[in-house]
């Protein structure tokens, strides 16, 4: 017999989980995860089907590379799998310790801490850089795990608009508080824009500020040797600022995954004794530090890599040019590896993915809340692992389906 508390004409909570799902059906916003197995290439299988995929940050073809795979088995031999405790209880292992090393001289700065997540990271280190009373301000297309951490600071948080540096002034020149930190993306995620890092510095500079920079999109590909956001502006080694933290994480473009974050000794030393989301948490496995060693390498000498994605980004965006110059869906201003397909309403990106799907190309349509309402794109991730056959029949494929929609469109 079943035992309830609730008269029957109360209605639970609990019970509206359905009708809230069928909800976000309707609004064409319910998320769904496909089955996934690598194949050759930038080819997977999703759900059983060989395809063609575009969504994947796996920038430079890492993910798969036989001397990481052989890296991360050496790494179980030596280490065994699992870390056990938090860094600060049982001890970091040695490969963890190289690995921080290895990393700040990478990106030439001081001093690095390895974290298990990029999200973990950005969550943990902006609660331990400010508090209530102090203020954070951040552009308004800065990732989620910005935001979020900003929010657990409790400091006051000024958003200004998408690199809108003159609000950004202002706003710095009318806060009171002591402790200001400002917050940016380096490459922006779904937008796939450079921030103008010289330009925030010179701002933090001014107005006593600390810059944190995620570089999750540009670590790897930006920059000499792939070294990042900031030896692409110049603003590493010997002309790196002390006033600079730089987080980049190693599931995208190193290929593994984790994240660090990097800058002077003290501030390091300071996110070490007081980011919960590292304190609290176990630690990476040593076999993905023995992993992102033979990434860092692969990184630095395969020059390559970087050169054949650069010729696919300007052939993906001259053959779009071409194709789509009729149509009404824009391409962004983007120069990196992530060319945003503007594409407007929720329901119509979700019909070219849809089209797209079904000649074997796999390219990710973004909604809202990931980013701004009316702004429904699809998310084209460029890669090393594709070739430039690959690239011409994706942007065969959406000059077809830009024909095929347009006059609808025009109609309605
Ligand atoms: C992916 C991403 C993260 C999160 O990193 P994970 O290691 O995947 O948790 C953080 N910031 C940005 C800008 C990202 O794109």
């Amino acid at each position: 017999m079943a035992i309830s508390t609730c008269s029957p004409q109360t209605a639970s909570w609990l019970d509206e989980f359905p009708a809230r799902i069928a909800a976000l059906d309707d609004s064409h916003l319910r998320r769904r995860r496909r089955v996934v197995r690598p194949e050759n290439g930038a080819r997977l299988q999703v759900d059983g089907q060989s395809m063609l995929a575009f969504c994947s940050n796996d920038y430079l073809g890492l993910a798969n590379h036989p001397a990481l795979i052989e890296a991360a088995c050496a790494g179980a031999q030596q280490f065994g799998v699992g870390a056990a405790a938090s860094p600060l209880v049982s001890g970091h292992s040695a490969a963890n310790e190289a690995l921080e090393h290895a990393l700040a001289t990478f990106v030439g700065l001081p001093s690095a801490l390895y974290f298990y997540a990029g999200y973990a990271t950005n969550i943990g280190i902006i609660p331990a850089l400010v508090g209530q009373g102090d203020a954070i301000f951040s552009d308004a297309l800065n990732h989620a795990c910005l935001i979020d951490g900003a929010r657990l600071s409790r400091a006051q948080i000024h958003r200004y608009a998408h690199a809108d540096l003159a609000a950004l002034d202002e706003a710095l020149t009318l806060s009171p508080a002591r402790r200001k930190l400002v917050i940016s993306d380096a490459v922006f995620s779904m937008d796939g824009d450079l921030a103008d890092v010289p330009a925030l510095l010179a701002l933090c500079e001014r107005h006593d500020a600390l810059l944190l920079l995620d570089d999750a999109h540009g670590f790897g590909v930006l920059g000499p040797q792939g070294r990042g956001c900031l030896a692409h502006f110049g603003l590493s080694g010997a002309n790196a600022s002390p006033r600079v933290l730089y987080m980049a994480t190693l599931g995208k473009a190193a290929g593994v995954a984790g994240a660090f974050v990097a800058g002077s000794d003290a501030l390091v030393e300071w996110l070490l004794q007081k980011t919960r989301s590292y304190i609290f948490a176990t630690a990476a496995p040593a076999l993905l530090a023995s992993a992102l060693h033979t990434s860092l390498q692969l990184i630095e000498h395969d020059e390559w890599r970087r050169a054949h994605l650069n010729q696919l980004i300007t052939r993906l965006r001259r053959g779009l040019a071409e194709r789509l110059q009729d149509s009404a869906w824009q391409l962004g201003a983007s120069l990196t590896a992530i060319q945003p397909l503007l594409i407007g309403r929720n329901d119509e990106a979700l019909a070219v993915m849809e089209g797209l799907r079904e000649r074997g190309l796999w390219v990710p349509a973004i909604r809202p809340p990931t980013v701004p309402d009316g702004t429904a794109r699809l998310r084209i991730a460029l890669s090393a692992a594709h070739t430039e056959a690959d690239i011409d029949e994706l942007v065969q494929a959406l000059g077809e389906l830009a024909v095929a929609r347009q006059p609808a469109d025009a109609l309605g």
